[in-house]
């Protein structure tokens, strides 16, 4: 389904939930709705599925607008975190619901089950009820159900958070491959930003009621465009005034800009590791944790504290240690802009 939002809105009373969102959807993407609680997501899922009336703006699937259609004539399917499943009815049955409301004939009903039992890996367990089931299998239970009457949209809704992190990753990697091989344009809403990233095809960042920005997971990460988004995807480290760090001097034309500095953008090392030590800044360990795969230093640099990792292979550094320092890339913002700034 092509999908296509506009300047969509929503009040709860005097609450603006939903502020001016506007987007458009390919045919066959999986997009992840990602931002912090209360952000808006949920309601702008809602108002997709017509279960929620926007204020205002135009909801369009297919070229055709669909504000007014409720939510059963929409070509919708549901995935919520809490799995919804009937409790008294078995997994046939729950994946059945949908096409006897159809009225479609036993036969066919029979036939479109199986092979949503096959294709979701739930062959053998069709007499089960959902609390002989482990969680990832009810959730998958949940997706068939919603799959059976051959939805065009697929809409999920904390899809994972109620299945435990050992198998979360399992299940996530599960249902992207099946959402690929089916085609069905598919959007999730999430807070957990792995998920995200690791899922989507495309991320909508939604905070405080606006779409913040759209993009692939790696071009948001490459170039957030607004300081939220920056600090919300992936790990940083926000300098107040970056004109204060060695190679970012020019940044002083630019009073006010607030810089957010990624660890991969910076190296931290004793003076001897560098090649042109005088490019770097002295520094001092703060803190060093071990993370399994390498260590994560807080070094501090003035009266600013950033965050680095170091390879396992290197000397370790301990709390207190002097060390040099290297920031290479920096993003910056001000109240209208958004710009990358390198290492001069
Ligand atoms: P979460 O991740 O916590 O589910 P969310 O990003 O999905 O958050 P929404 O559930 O869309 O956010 O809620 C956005 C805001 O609108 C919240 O402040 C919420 O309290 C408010 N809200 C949602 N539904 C209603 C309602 N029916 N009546 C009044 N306020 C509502």
């Amino acid at each position: 389904m092509h999908i296509e939002v506009s300047n969509l809105n929503k009040h709860f009373g005097d609450f603006h939930a939903v502020r001016d969102v506007s987007f458009t959807i390919e045919k066959g993407r999986l997009i992840g709705l990602l931002g912090p609680s209360g952000g808006g997501k949920t309601s702008i899922l809602r108002m997709l599925a017509g279960l929620e009336s926007p204020t205002s703006g135009d909801i369009v699937f297919h070229g055709k607008k669909v504000n007014e259609l409720p939510p059963q004539e929409r070509g919708i399917g549901f995935v919520f975190q809490n799995y919804a499943l009937f409790k008294h009815m078995t997994v046939y049955d729950n994946i059945a619901f949908g096409l006897k409301v159809k009225k479609q004939s036993k036969d066919q009903i029979r036939e479109r089950v199986m092979s949503l039992v096959e294709l979701t890996g739930l062959k053998g367990f069709e007499h089960r009820y959902p609390h002989q089931l482990s969680g990832g299998q009810r959730q998958r239970v949940a997706f068939a159900r919603a799959l059976a009457p051959e939805p065009q949209l697929l809409l999920l809704d904390e899809p994972f958070a109620a299945i435990d992190a050992k198998i979360r990753h399992e299940l996530r990697t599960w249902l992207k491959d099946m959402i690929e091989r089916l085609g069905i344009t598919s959007i999730f809403v999430t807070h957990d930003q792995d998920e995200a990233i690791e899922v989507a095809d495309e991320i909508m960042i939604i905070n405080k009621g606006r779409l913040e920005q759209k993009g692939s997971p790696w071009d948001i990460y490459k170039n957030p465009q607004t300081q939220f988004v920056a600090s919300f995807i992936g790990e940083s480290t926000i300098v107040e005034d970056v004109s204060k760090l060695k190679g970012f001097e020019d940044a002083s034309v630019w009073p006010g800009t607030k810089a957010l500095i990624r660890p991969e953008y910076i190296e931290v090392g004793k003076r001897s590791e560098f090649r042109i030590a005088s490019a770097t800044e002295p520094g001092r360990v703060k803190h060093i944790h071990f993370r399994g795969s390498e260590w994560m230093v807080e070094v501090t640099v003035g009266d600013t504290t950033l965050i680095t990792y170091r390879s396992l292979e290197k000397e370790v550094l301990q709390p207190g240690d002097e060390v040099s320092v290297l920031v290479h890339r920096a993003y910056l913002f001000n109240d209208n802009d958004s710009w990358i700034m390198e290492n001069k």
